[in-house]
């Protein structure tokens, strides 16, 4: 049999086990010019909190009773297709299924023989060029500037963090425990890490870890921690808006500072962006995380989780910041 998950309930606040449902199905047959496709590797990412609401938003909702979808590798076991073979894994935007059939579309051939097949989700993946682009195309970093990342230890943040570095900038992180402070200022080359779960004023926290000021903040998060950030920004800073997570299980519209007059007296760019919408910068961006790679000048830390039943549990548990780099379910 097949094992599938669905969306059974729409979370309301933190998602529950109970928001998903095992199913069991026939494995399906697949007719030609389709292939059979075995999950590999899962991608459970936050973003997939708001595919779980019913608002209207840039992507489509999951459907209730339906497959949810995510980011995987999957190995084609069985060709119909003239374009793949058996034994090829590919990347794409699939269904929590074990065995799924495909026409191919939307995939692409990834190579285990160039990189461990779990990179491809992440800094090889999405994340990765979400970090890559969204300082290319709005945080602009420049030499001896001071960055400051939220999330600063996940997928995004910790690729963020390394590229402002690469940039040759003074780069600030933030993130919920020690053990991932010293982790960014250690294996990924921080000049200094925040704790934001132990930091009593988070604003003094930043001024003190950036005497000059943040000129680029690329904010993963959202709430508290960027309105602390907003309260030291520079002239002509730019604010890379990547994501919200701490509000992402809110039930209620959050209330924060007022950003206007932060960002009039100090002529800021706060922008927020969608990775999918550069989709044309894609190749480019990954032959230059692939030779930052290569050269040794860029790191990655994966969380990786075992087992198909897991895939729920993992992607409640980055609300809870279980996860160090890139969170995936190896199946
Ligand atoms: P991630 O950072 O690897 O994992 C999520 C992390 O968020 C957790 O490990 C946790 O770390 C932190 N977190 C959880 N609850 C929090 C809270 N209430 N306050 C502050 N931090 C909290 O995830 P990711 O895949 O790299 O994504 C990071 C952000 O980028 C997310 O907001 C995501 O939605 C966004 N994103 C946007 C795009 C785009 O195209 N715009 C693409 C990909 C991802 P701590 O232990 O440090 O709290």
């Amino acid at each position: 049999m097949n094992h599938t998950i669905l969306l059974n309930k729409r979370p309301v606040g933190k998602p529950l086990l109970s928001d998903f449902k095992f199913v069991s199905e026939e494995k399906p047959e697949i007719q030609a010019g389709e292939i059979l496709l075995k999950a590999s590797y899962v991608s459970v990412d936050p973003y997939l909190r708001g595919r779980m609401n019913s608002a209207k938003s840039y992507i489509a909702p999951f459907e209730l009773q339906q497959a949810i979808s995510s980011g995987l590798i999957a190995q084609v076991v069985e060709s119909n297709h003239t374009g793949f073979s058996q034994g090829e894994y590919v990347s794409g935007m699939l269904e929590w299924k074990e065995y799924q059939k495909s026409n191919g579309q939307g995939l692409y051939k990834v190579d285990a023989n160039k990189a461990p097949l779990s990179a491809y989700l992440g800094v090889l993946g999405i994340t990765g060029l979400t970090a890559f682009l969204g300082l290319s195309e709005i945080g602009k970093p420049k030499k001896g500037e001071t960055i400051v990342v939220s999330g600063a230890a996940g997928a995004v943040g910790s690729v963020a963090g390394q590229i402002a570095k690469i940039k040759g900038c003074r780069v600030v992180g933030i993130a919920g425990t020690e053990e991932k402070c010293a982790l960014l200022t250690s294996e990924f080359g921080f000049d200094a890490a925040i704790n934001y779960r132990t930091t009593g004023n988070m604003r003094k926290a930043i001024a003190a870890a950036c005497p000059d000021g943040v000129d680029v903040y690329f904010d993963n998060v959202g709430g508290d921690i960027s309105d602390a950030v907003l309260m030291n920004i520079n002239p002509f800073a730019r604010i890379a808006v990547c994501g919200a997570i701490s509000v992402y299980n809110e039930t209620s519209q959050p209330k924060g500072i007022s950003v206007q007059p932060f960002l009039i007296k100090n002529r800021v760019l706060m922008q927020g962006f969608i990775v999918s919408d550069y989709a044309a910068k894609f190749p480019k961006a990954l032959i230059q995380l692939s030779q930052w790679l290569t050269e040794g000048l860029l790191t990655y830390t994966e969380t990786i989780v075992e087992g198909f039943d897991q895939i729920p549990q993992a992607f409640i548990d980055l609300f809870e910041g279980k996860n160090k780099g890139k969170m995936v379910v190896k199946i």
